[in-house]
């Protein structure tokens, strides 16, 4: 069975193509500048069509959804009550979920019969125990307009999650796991017997560690005095806590940790401050989440950051477990968020389950 898997952002389509259960990829892409000024490809609809134009056969196509909500515990066919779920969420994800939907759109006008799956970022979260996902708010807020955590990359914390369950050969109900997906986007998650009990990004992924261009955890209040006192209005702060903020907004030089190790390495003060931020924040997530599970059997780096920068990775790690008696492995397992949408597309296409 081939799959079609489909990323669908704003202005761009990245897609892969697997055959299943064989896990082969077939083929890969992307898609980028749809609608942006100038370019050939006016919409996701001819983009789409692009794609389909390069691959043979598709049998079922998998979607990746940023925002589910409370609504989607677990990967869906799509069908009118699914997609109806996913445009009343982009009120919540309005980055997000519109340009989700607009990949969805055009898969159902141009595959017309093939089934569609939606897999999103925040199921796997949906575990996460009350305590741990409410906001020291007016309750109101939560049951009113569903202000609380969320948390996203869920996917790829699952699959690194299993992964590293399969590598160490003992079961995933056995393992207390904490995960570091650390990209230009970062989170970590702290696993317990393969079930998400709490993560780092919150009510949007601005939420928890220092990113690559975005704040992670500050005190509210702040947003209010910034606008007062740079006299900013809401999309430019908005702008601001999410484009021009963490490792950017710190060194001043860069988002890119490739560049700032580089730059830190020639004596440049502000990106070794970046750095030394950034894995303070690590460090500490990990001491909250040793104590959310009263242990670790391992801590798991992902992504770009954490499967590729040792020195970072050697930094946060620094004497980190010195105290314990039984020390965490420390993994590095590369994500492939893809593939665990492919599997879960081809999973639920063979059960045929409807939502
Ligand atoms: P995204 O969240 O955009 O998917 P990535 O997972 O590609 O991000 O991670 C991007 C970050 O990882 C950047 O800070 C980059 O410097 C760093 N990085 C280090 N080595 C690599 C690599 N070999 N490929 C991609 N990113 C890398």
């Amino acid at each position: 069975m081939n799959i079609l898997v489909i990323n669908s952002g704003s202005s761009s389509i990245k897609y892969k193509l697997f055959n299943m259960p064989s896990r082969a990829l077939l083929k890969k892409g992307v898609i980028e500048h749809i609608g942006e000024k100038g370019s050939k490809i006016k919409n996701h609809h001819l983009g789409l069509r692009l794609i389909l134009k390069g691959v043979n056969s598709v049998d079922a196509v998998g979607h990746r959804v940023v925002h589910g909500e409370e609504n989607f515990t677990k990967p869906v066919l799509i069908n009118a009550k699914v997609i109806r779920e996913i445009k009343r969420s982009c009120a919540i994800a309005p980055l997000h979920n519109p340009a989700n939907l607009t990949g969805i759109m055009a898969c159902k006008e141009l595959l017309p019969g093939v089934r569609q799956a939606a897999i999103f970022d925040t199921a796997f979260h949906q575990s996460i125990p009350q305590q741990a996902y409410l906001y020291g708010l007016p309750y109101e807020l939560y049951t009113k307009f569903g202000i609380r955590k969320y948390g996203f990359h869920g996917t790829s914390h699952e699959y690194v999650a299993f992964e590293a369950a399969r590598i160490l050969k003992r079961p995933i109900r056995k393992l207390k796991l904490i995960t570091c997906h650390l990209g230009n986007g970062c989170s970590m998650a702290a696993i317990d017997k393969g079930k998400s009990v709490d993560t780092s990004m919150g009510f949007t992924p601005l939420e928890g560690l220092v990113m690559g261009t975005r704040c992670g955890d500050i005190d509210p209040a702040l947003v209010t005095y910034i606008m007062d006192r740079k006299k900013m209005g809401l999309k430019e702060v908005d702008y601001l806590l999410n484009q021009e903020s963490g490792l950017r907004g710190i060194s001043g030089i860069s988002n890119d940790m490739r560049v700032l190790e580089e730059r830190s390495r020639q004596g440049d003060r502000r990106a070794k401050l970046a750095i030394e931020v950034f894995v303070y924040r690590i460090r500490k997530y990990i001491g909250a989440y040793l104590s959310v599970l009263s242990g670790c059997d391992a801590l798991i780096f992902t992504a770009g950051i954490g499967e590729n920068q040792k020195g970072v990775r050697a930094r946060i790690t620094k004497d980190i477990f010195k105290h314990l008696n039984n020390k965490p492995k420390i993994m590095i397992i590369a994500t492939d968020e893809e593939l665990m949408i492919a599997e879960k597309t081809y999973r639920l296409v063979k059960s045929g389950k409807i939502s």
